[in-house]
């Protein structure tokens, strides 16, 4: 049995807290502070040998300094609900560490996060804590810089925020909301799915796109459904939610009711889509479709739509 910890609803990130240097400080030294170490934003992970199980690998302040990772500004991402032990992430580049044996062997295998998200090795609680970690590294690669005047920008907060040091100005690490929506046929025996050229080649999808200023939840999704596929949308209701840390992205998935059927697909957003029986999709979730078409991986919301549309519950 590989340890992890099991749920990340279990930390509390003290958000009233981690201004305090002082206290995050203390946390950092604490002796049940243990680290998860981003290398090259992919998570040091352990897994058995077949790959088939795997964990987040969660470093002590010894085992860090052993492989000659310094920390310095660590992320925190909360203390454990029950025990109180502090939670941090180390965002490191492969060119910043020096690669002795220790190293290499303590910081292998990374995964790419996308991957252990669809592969389903992990559990869900540790990818989402990844993730937010990840969503934090790269929000600081992408921050150093005060959008206003100029100058380098410093971490604060245990990575929660940046403070430009001339102007003063505070930054604080985003989110763009993603509308992720099923649409039903006006039959409801179908449900409309399409594939990016990006996927993999038969993987259909659900449609998704961002919300832009202004538009509420609906609006977008109505507007995305008419622009990728010429599908009117009358009533959207909200399902459920998911972070996205690809990079820093809010799902929000919807189930879309259409009032046509008719599809003009936009080329330039979709290489095609279509409509699918409930039969059909059951086929795709269970990897049995005829025509070999595949589905969204296990982790994603995408999933979680096509089962409540696949039972009826859409
Ligand atoms: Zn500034």
């Amino acid at each position: 049995m590989i340890p992890t910890l099991r749920s990340s609803s279990l930390l509390d990130r003290q958000s009233g807290k981690r201004s305090d240097p002082e206290y995050l400080a203390s946390l950092v030294r604490h002796a049940d502070a243990r680290f998860i170490v981003l290398l090259d934003h992919k998570p040091v992970i352990v897994s058995n040998e077949a790959r088939t199980e795997a964990a987040l690998r969660w470093f002590t302040q010894g085992d860090l300094e052993n492989v000659d990772i310094e920390v310095v500004d660590p992320f925190f991402l909360g203390v454990e609900r029950t025990g109180g032990a502090p939670r941090f992430a180390v965002a490191v580049t492969e060119l910043r560490i020096r690669q002795t044996p220790a190293a290499l062997r303590m910081l292998a295998p990374t995964v790419d996060l996308r991957s252990l998200a669809m592969q389903g090795i992990v559990s869900s609680e540790e990818v989402s804590l990844a993730g937010k970690a990840k969503a934090l590294a790269h929000w600081h690669d992408n921050a150093r810089c005060c959008g206003r005047c100029g100058a380098a920008t410093r971490i604060r907060d245990g990575g929660w925020r940046r403070r430009c040091w001339a102007c003063g100005t505070d930054i604080f690490p985003r989110t763009d909301p993603v509308v992720i929506m099923l649409v039903e046929h006006p039959d409801r025996q179908s449900c409309l799915l399409g594939r990016s050229g990006r996927f993999a080649p038969n993987m259909y999808s659900t449609l998704a796109g961002f919300i832009e200023p202004g538009e509420d939840v609906a609006d977008a999704v109505r507007r995305e459904v008419m622009e990728e596929a010429g599908i009117e949308v009358g009533a959207v209701s909200y399902h459920s939610t998911q972070p996205w840390p690809f990079p820093h992205s809010l799902m929000i998935g919807c189930i879309a009711q259409a009032t046509t059927t008719d599809l003009t697909i936009d080329l330039e957003e979709l290489a095609d889509a279509r409509w699918f029986s409930r039969d059909e999709c059951r086929h795709i979730i269970e990897g049995t479709h005829p025509g070999g078409v595949t589905g969204p991986g296990r982790q994603a919301i995408a999933r979680v739509l096509l089962n409540a549309f696949i039972e009826g519950r859409a």
